[in-house]
């Protein structure tokens, strides 16, 4: 089993159309990919009738999740969420609360970036955000089609958008404890996403991850491209003090970030208590399975 809890689509700053990103998994050889985008489920149903109208032969679940932008202590941080019901009402308006915000941000950012001497305008980050929920990297795109930056990841650092950068502007971002309690309401399974990411920023004290634990935090991700093998360490331990499984995802981004699906994974018993937890939604699995059930 090849287990990839977290990616992101066109609904927000993947390159990959929900349809896309499903059949980059089955090409990358995944069972399992967890569809984790930016405060937004927009991507979902594309995907869903994507996995459903696979063709004979291959087969994926589909795990229905979102990536929520939480910030505690003044650090900005992600929470992940599988298998929620998208419709209850509390959690979907905190999303719409955080992706309203992120219009407005996105054009003071903009404007930022204009003083700062970037010739990029807020039209050409509407294109290139496509209609998927705005964030920093579909403004970095744009620094690097004026030719500002070479690349997506240099436009993330002091002088442009880095957290506390230049032309960083915060963004109204929910209390992850209140975010983890969200999640459980709505019938979801809340991990802390890349809890040790330190070249983002700042990141969380062990005593705010015992806080998250206490208000009902299911996970750690903590094998994340943006970690290093001390810092797994450290995870590892915490999560076992604690109570709390570990997963493993690539965090995939299409073509804005040079991590492949199925580059981190998760353990399949660690999928199943996660599964077990859930209750708002379950999986999607292509239909003739499905049948085959019944
Ligand atoms: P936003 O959600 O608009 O605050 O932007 C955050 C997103 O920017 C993250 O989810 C990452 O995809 C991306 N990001 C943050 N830091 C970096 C970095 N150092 N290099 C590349 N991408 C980054
Ligand atoms: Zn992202
Ligand atoms: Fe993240
Ligand atoms: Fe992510």
């Amino acid at each position: 089993m090849r287990i990839d809890l977290h990616a992101h689509s066109n609904a927000s700053d993947g390159t990959d159309s929900p349809a896309e990103l499903v059949a980059a998994a089955v090409a990358a050889g995944l069972d399992v990919v967890a569809l984790t985008d930016h405060d937004t489920v927009a991507g979902h149903a594309e995907a869903a009738a994507a996995v459903r109208d696979l063709p004979e032969g291959s087969s994926l679940t589909l795990l229905p999740g979102a990536e929520l932008s939480c910030r505690v202590e003044g650090i900005s941080m992600h929470l992940l969420a599988y298998l929620f019901d998208p419709a209850e009402p509390a959690f979907a308006a905190e999303r719409e609360l955080v992706r309203t915000d992120r219009f407005r941000r996105g054009r003071a950012v903009v404007e930022r970036c204009r003083e700062l001497g970037a010739p990029i305008s807020w039209e050409q980050v509407e294109r290139i955000a496509g209609g998927g929920s705005v964030g920093r990297p579909h403004i970095a795109s744009a620094l690097v089609e004026a030719g500002v930056v070479a690349t997506v990841s240099d436009a993330f650092t002091a002088d442009w958008l880095a957290n506390g950068g230049r032309a960083d502007v915060p963004k109204h971002e929910t209390d992850p404890a209140e975010a983890v309690r969200l999640v459980r309401a709505a019938g979801g399974v809340p991990v802390f996403a890349h809890p040790g990411a330190v070249k983002r920023g700042r990141t969380v004290s062990d005593q705010v991850i015992a806080d998250l634990a206490a208000a009902g935090l299911g996970g750690l991700e903590v094998d994340h491209m943006d970690h290093d093998d001390q810092a797994k360490a450290h995870l590892r331990g915490l999560a076992a003090e604690l109570g709390l499984f570990t997963t493993g995802a690539s965090d995939y981004h299409g073509s804005r970030k040079t991590v492949g699906l199925g580059d981190h994974t998760t353990d399949p018993a660690v999928y199943e208590q996660l599964l077990a937890q859930a209750t708002g939604m379950r999986p999607i699995s292509a239909l003739r399975s499905a049948s085959k059930v019944s």
